[in-house]
């Protein structure tokens, strides 16, 4: 697979995309685009968190990479005037690490954990009393002579965020007070997003340019921004202006993201399941093996859209092509090359 196609796909941000470079982060509440009622029950319990001078409530955000997760999770410190600290589950691989970072963060302080299923069993398990009664368990020594010292620690906010609830542990799951789920952007969400964005970058869009990227971007505002790039440069050198409708389109398709909004990963996997596997039921493993790629990214980045939009559907016995899926037909897409 092309990793530069992967990369206009994956949620992973790129360096000019990291917390602390990124142009196009939303800063306030009002710049944070959609999720209505997501912010709506977030705004409550931030209120009343400073209501009572108390740290707020653990929160765990769920959605696929690029929806806003770690966005709003800055957005809930800036708005309790609580430091963010920011780190994932891949990046804490001993319980030391997590302790490290406990034992020295000030009151309040909020603690923001990408990917937090996959936290090693051993840290997750340092989380239970963290989250819940802001302490730690410190063994000393080992089998008959042990002894476990209970350490305080400051409270704190953790703001969890996975692209996949399901593989998290039951205790650690519960001890979320706040559980939510992101949803894909409207083609109107995207435009908003996008006005800004190319507001911020001095570029000239205009309001039909902008749904038509938006309604390429698989619904996600980090491909949002990211093809806003790329139609940029493609207006610099072939036309000089702005950027139209018409020049979105031409654009996007010289990036291989069809009418329908697919790319050529998501026509890939659809033509997989209907040619090799005669529409399914199919395995991810089998799917992850046909395309030569990773299970995991299938699973959190390329399905979510399938499902979402209703060309595949998941069933006991695996990954299915409802009927739509069957009926495209890529020919008549405006189908760059597959
Ligand atoms: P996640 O943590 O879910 O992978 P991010 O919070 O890093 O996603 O969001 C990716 C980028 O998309 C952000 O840097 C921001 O520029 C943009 N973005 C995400 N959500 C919104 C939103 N609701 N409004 C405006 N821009 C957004």
């Amino acid at each position: 697979m092309d990793p530069n196609e992967l990369n206009l796909l994956s949620g992973d941000p790129l360096p000019e995309e990291l917390p602390d470079t990124n142009l196009l982060r939303p800063q306030t509440f009002d710049q944070y685009v959609g999720q209505g009622e997501v912010i709506e029950s977030l705004k409550v319990a931030i209120q009343a968190a400073l209501l009572r001078q108390e740290a707020m409530d653990h929160v765990l955000l769920h959605g696929p990479p690029g929806l806003g997760k770690t966005t709003l999770a800055s957005l809930i410190a800036r708005a309790l005037g609580v430091p963010f600290l920011s780190s994932s589950g891949p990046a804490l691989e001993k319980g030391g690490d997590l302790v490290g970072i406990l034992t020295r963060v000030s009151p309040g302080t909020l603690l923001f954990i990408d990917e937090i299923h996959r936290l090693p069993r051993p840290v997750e398990e340092i989380l239970y009393s963290a989250m819940e009664d802001f302490s730690i368990d410190v063994i000393f020594d080992r089998g008959s002579s042990a002894r476990t010292f209970r350490h305080r620690i400051s409270p704190f906010t953790l703001v969890g965020a996975t692209t996949r609830a399901g593989l998290l542990s039951a205790p650690l799951r519960d001890r979320f007070g706040i559980q939510r789920d992101l949803e894909f952007y409207t083609p109107e969400d995207l435009s908003l997003i996008l006005l800004r964005s190319a507001g911020l970058l001095d570029v000239d869009l205009t309001q039909e340019g902008s749904l038509e990227i938006g309604r390429r971007s698989r619904g996600t505002p980090r491909i949002a921004n990211r093809l806003l790039k790329r139609v940029r440069d493609f207006v610099q050198v072939h036309a000089h202006g702005e950027i139209t409708q018409e020049l979105a389109r031409q654009a996007l398709r010289l990036e291989g993201i069809d009418d329908r909004g697919l790319n050529r990963i998501d026509r890939k996997f659809i033509e997989t399941v209907r040619t090799v596997y005669n529409g399914g039921p199919v395995g991810i493993e089998a799917m992850a093996a046909t395309l030569q790629m990773d299970p995991d990214t299938l699973i959190d980045v390329v399905e979510p859209y399938l499902l979402k939009e209703g060309y595949l559907a998941r069933t006991p016995s695996g990954r299915k092509l409802t009927s739509s899926g069957w009926g495209i037909d890529f020919e008549l897409a405006g189908n760059p090359s597959t």
